[in-house]
């Protein structure tokens, strides 16, 4: 492993909870709004949510390869096309805002039509009625704490910072060679076409060192994001990942040990053709969360349900009630600064 991948000072990470996660995409609109408004950047979203069971974005993108053999050995998989990313939209907004033809004409995607979207198979889900289901997957950069970008670059351009962890470009070195893209198993990095760098969530860093949460989590309209440092025993992140166990990252097979955690989806009991209540399985199938999270999903999955029995009780269970966030700003760590406060430069 190379230098630019050491361990940091601190590891900065975020917990996601799936049961609080309602799909609205504030957290992808907030970054791109943010972020990825400037050339050549109109098919990006460096956040995004996928409804799952789905082929998520890039499409398939969980079968492209990238990250670590179970040997430590890196791994160089497919770089996914801009197309199976989703290409950006065109509408025919002149004709309709501004050519004066009335009710003739209606809003509709004009050029080339894309075939895929970062959202593209929303609520399809998976399973049959009446035991269908789905539940939604918000996918950052994960920050990972084995980064397979940062090994996979032969410029030097990605590196993993020592204040927080971060792993960021520095898009001066970055020559476009799109390595870091085939080694990322997670396909959370973009190619600029029109400016020939990579380019991914930068983590928000700027609002970081002004006391202020990511854009993604600040803005999450569910309440389901938290972010802050591992090593904070007194924070929730830490509690969550470290404490209580329940927060799991995706794809941990993937070996590059991610800093993105997910409460995992709890869910209904299945029912019989009959309506008949069926208590010993779940509508969401064990085997499938397991293929996301893990084998340790089962153990998170019941500590979680032990928990929320405990408050039907009404025991107290400090887990769930950390999950609630009843003082919604505990969810930021130490970046619960308002930036309207903030002087942006
Ligand atoms: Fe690199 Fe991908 Fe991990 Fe982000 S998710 S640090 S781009 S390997
Ligand atoms: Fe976008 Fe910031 Fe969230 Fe990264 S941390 S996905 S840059 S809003
Ligand atoms: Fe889910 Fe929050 Fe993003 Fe909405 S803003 S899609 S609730 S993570």
């Amino acid at each position: 492993m190379s230098e630019r991948t050491g361990k940091p000072a601190r590891q900065l990470a975020w917990v996601i909870d799936l049961n609080r996660c309602i799909g609205c995409q504030t957290c992808s609109v907030a970054c791109k709004v943010l972020w990825t408004q400037g050339a050549g950047s109109d098919h990006m979203w460096w956040c995004t949510v996928n409804t799952q069971p789905g082929r998520g974005t890039p499409r398939d993108y969980e079968q492209m390869g990238g990250g670590y053999d179970p040997h430590g050995k890196l791994l160089l998989g497919k770089r996914p096309t801009q197309e199976e990313f989703g290409l950006a939209w065109d509408f025919n907004f002149e004709e309709v805002y501004s050519a004066g033809k009335g009710q003739e004409v209606f809003l509709h995607p004009t050029g080339r039509a894309p075939t895929w979207g970062m959202n593209w198979d929303e609520d399809i889900g998976g399973g049959e009625y009446p035991n269908a289901y789905l539940f939604y997957l918000p996918r950052i950069c994960n920050h990972c704490s084995r980064p397979a970008c940062v090994e996979a670059c032969s410029r030097g351009a990605v590196y993993k910072r020592s204040v927080d962890g971060l792993v960021l470009r520095d898009e001066g070195k970055c020559e476009g060679v799109q390595t870091c893209m085939q080694a990322c198993p997670y396909k959370k990095i973009y190619f600029n076409a029109e400016r020939n760098v990579a380019q991914h969530c930068i983590g928000c860093f700027p609002r970081l060192e002004k006391g202020v949460a990511p854009a993604c989590v600040r803005q999450c309209a569910g309440r389901a994001m938290f972010v802050g440092f591992l090593d904070d025993e007194k924070g929730a992140v830490h509690k969550l990942v470290r404490q209580w166990q329940v927060a799991l990252p995706l794809h941990p097979e993937w070996g590059t040990e991610p800093n993105v955690f997910y409460i995992p989806p709890l869910s209904a009991f299945r029912l019989e053709a009959d309506g008949a209540v069926d208590e010993s399985e779940r509508r969401i199938p064990l085997d499938y969360v397991e293929s996301l999270f893990g084998s340790e999903v089962g153990a998170a999955i019941e500590t979680l349900e032990t928990e929320i029995a405990k408050r039907r009780r009404g025991e107290p269970s400090e887990i769930i009630q950390t999950l609630i966030a009843y003082h919604w700003k505990e969810m930021l760590g130490p970046f619960s600064r308002d930036p309207v406060e903030i002087t942006w430069k």
